[in-house]
């Protein structure tokens, strides 16, 4: 029996003889099935070939990406509270390094996911530090592998510690959610993943239905996206991939960006 993973998303599949027929997470209009068709890997497969690389983003902050890239290529971040380390979104490949790097930092108290692009392996992640994963009642219907870390909310927002709270957001997905982080110098800190998806300038930010096939949100969800997001102050935006830094101005650039994007639907 094998765990399989999609090539093109990282999901991880129940255990079984053969892989599914189909990916249900790339057979959404969200993602999409590759032209070469759907392709499968296995844990051990990836860990032959792959590694994560560590970057430390800022004091407290550090995201973890697979080397070369694999399938949607996002970054998890780990976030470090003086309530214990935090998993913000996953990767697939949870190697013996990552585990010997995270179990010295003091393992994780928490693992939260801002939609299920990303759910990937968390399921082992949860089991190797015997940690909750948070994750969103509205998107429930997405997680393809059960386990009985995942612990399911539908608050408007969940406070996590004294300096984490995850926020939601929808718009991308109907769970869609953020985690707001005080920062260690106070000045507020957003994990966006793609819920709100800085831009390659890191200056603006934007907000799709579905990114790979450049469907937009309607006028009212990105209102309700920024609605949602307006009480919590930050200065920094990290997004899901690696270029996505948003170092000072977080809240405005994201009210100001929904605005032009509502304007945009609007004419
Ligand atoms: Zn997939
Ligand atoms: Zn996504």
């Amino acid at each position: 029996m094998t765990i399989f993973l999609c090539g093109a998303c990282g999901t991880s599949f129940e255990e079984a003889e053969e892989p599914p027929e189909t990916c249900p997470i790339c057979a959404d209009e969200r993602q999409y099935v590759p032209p070469s068709g759907q392709a499968w890997t296995t844990r051990e497969k990836l860990a032959r070939t792959h590694r994560n690389a560590w970057v430390q983003l800022e004091p407290g902050l550090m995201a973890i990406q697979t080397v070369p890239a694999f399938a949607i290529n996002q970054r998890a971040l780990l976030l470090r509270t003086p309530a214990g380390n935090i998993l913000w979104d996953c990767i697939a490949l949870l190697d013996d390094a990552t585990k010997a790097i995270i179990q010295a930092l003091g393992g994780l108290s928490a693992i939260a996911i801002s939609h299920p692009h990303y759910y990937t392996t968390m399921q082992d992640w949860a089991t190797a530090f015997d940690a909750p994963i948070y994750l969103h009642a509205a998107d429930k219907q997405w997680i393809c592998r059960s386990s009985d870390h995942v612990r399911l909310w539908d608050e408007d927002a969940l406070v996590l510690s004294s300096s984490v709270t995850l926020v939601h957001g929808g718009g991308h997905f109907a769970g869609g959610t953020v985690l707001h982080w005080t920062g260690e110098d106070g000045e507020g800190v957003l994990l966006a993943g793609d819920i709100v998806q800085v831009t390659p300038g890191a200056d603006h930010v934007s907000f799709m239905w579905s990114y790979p096939n450049m469907l937009p949100l309607r006028a009212a969800e990105v209102a309700d996206v920024a609605e949602r997001l307006a009480p919590w102050p930050f200065e920094r935006i990290y997004g899901a991939f690696s270029h996505q830094n948003v170092r000072k101005d977080g809240q405005a650039i994201v009210a100001r960006s929904a605005r032009r994007y509502i304007d945009r639907l609007s004419q």
